[in-house]
């Protein structure tokens, strides 16, 4: 069976998460999580719902900004200041947020695209507004990705045309159109009817043999153990365990670990 090759030491840090910590009021969810990826690095996140996953995701891309701790992308930290009292923490210069979510590609359980827009429209939208690419590079760029996903025959469609999987698959070439460091995926296939679950991984599986850093929360453990070089178990916050896929999707050293892989494999 294919196995994610090991990642070198010495690779460079593609995202770093030092001493998380984020409270929804009084609810602390995460308590000091502290991550990297390296460059090719395929980071699997997995633990109980309401765990802290994706409020982990939304951290690293700055949808939800943490309260206390570090972020490094691509070795250039996210600059955080104390506002209103010192009781709120904000970025301490939005531009910065703005230009490193550029590095990010995010994928999310339920597509988030357009409906007003046709599936090219989706994947151009962002290069030609966000990064200036002229239209017919994005255009001819777009048409590849959606090639490399396999839906070039969409491209003219609208998402409600699309069945599920192959919306999956236009926000995933949307996402690379941006050129990320790294992508970020949250679940991106539990909002799929099961027969529809493979051509995504397909895709995931793809984007991991060439070599992309990612960081992917998911509860399909099999593909887990396929594509990571590392996965990360949470529980209440806090990283249970963490490891190669065969130790810890095979014999983790946490019951919880346990416990949990006996209801989910
Ligand atoms: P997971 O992705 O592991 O299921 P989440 O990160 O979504 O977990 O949520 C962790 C906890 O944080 C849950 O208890 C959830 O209800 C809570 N939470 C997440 N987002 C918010 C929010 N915006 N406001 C209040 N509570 C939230
Ligand atoms: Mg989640």
């Amino acid at each position: 069976m294919h196995r994610h090759p090991p990642v070198s030491d010495t690779a460079s840090a593609a995202v770093v998460v030092e001493d998380l910590h984020k409270r929804f009021g009084e609810l602390e969810v995460l308590k000091g999580v502290s991550l990297t990826a390296r460059e090719g690095d395929v980071i699997t996140l997995i633990g109980s719902s309401g765990s802290g996953k994706s409020t982990l995701l939304r951290c690293i891309n700055m949808l939800e900004i943490p309260d206390e701790g570090r972020i490094v992308i691509g070795g250039e930290a996210i600059g955080l200041k104390k506002a209103r009292g010192g009781r709120v923490t904000v970025p301490a210069d939005t531009r910065q947020v703005e230009r490193i979510r550029t590095k990010l590609g995010m994928v999310f359980q339920s597509f988030n695209l357009w409906t007003h827009m046709t599936i090219l429209q989706n994947v151009i939208e962002a290069p030609i507004h966000v990064l200036g690419v002229p239209r017919l590079e994005a255009v001819e760029r777009a048409r590849m990705l959606l090639d490399k996903v396999g839906i070039l025959a969409k491209a003219d469609s609208y998402p409600v045309q699309l069945s599920g999987g192959q919306q999956q698959r236009a926000a995933i070439a949307r996402a690379l159109a941006m050129q990320p460091k790294v992508m970020l995926f949250d679940e991106p296939t539990s909002a799929l009817d099961p027969e529809l679950v493979g051509e995504v991984l397909r895709v995931i599986r793809q984007l991991a043999d060439e070599g992309n850093t990612m960081i992917l929360v998911t509860h399909e453990m099999g593909f887990a153990r396929e594509v990571a070089s590392k996965v990360v178990f949470l529980h209440q916050g806090r990283i249970e365990e963490e490891g190669a896929p065969d130790k810890v999707l095979t014999n983790p050293d946490s019951d919880r670990v346990r416990q949990f892989l006996s209801r989910h494999l």
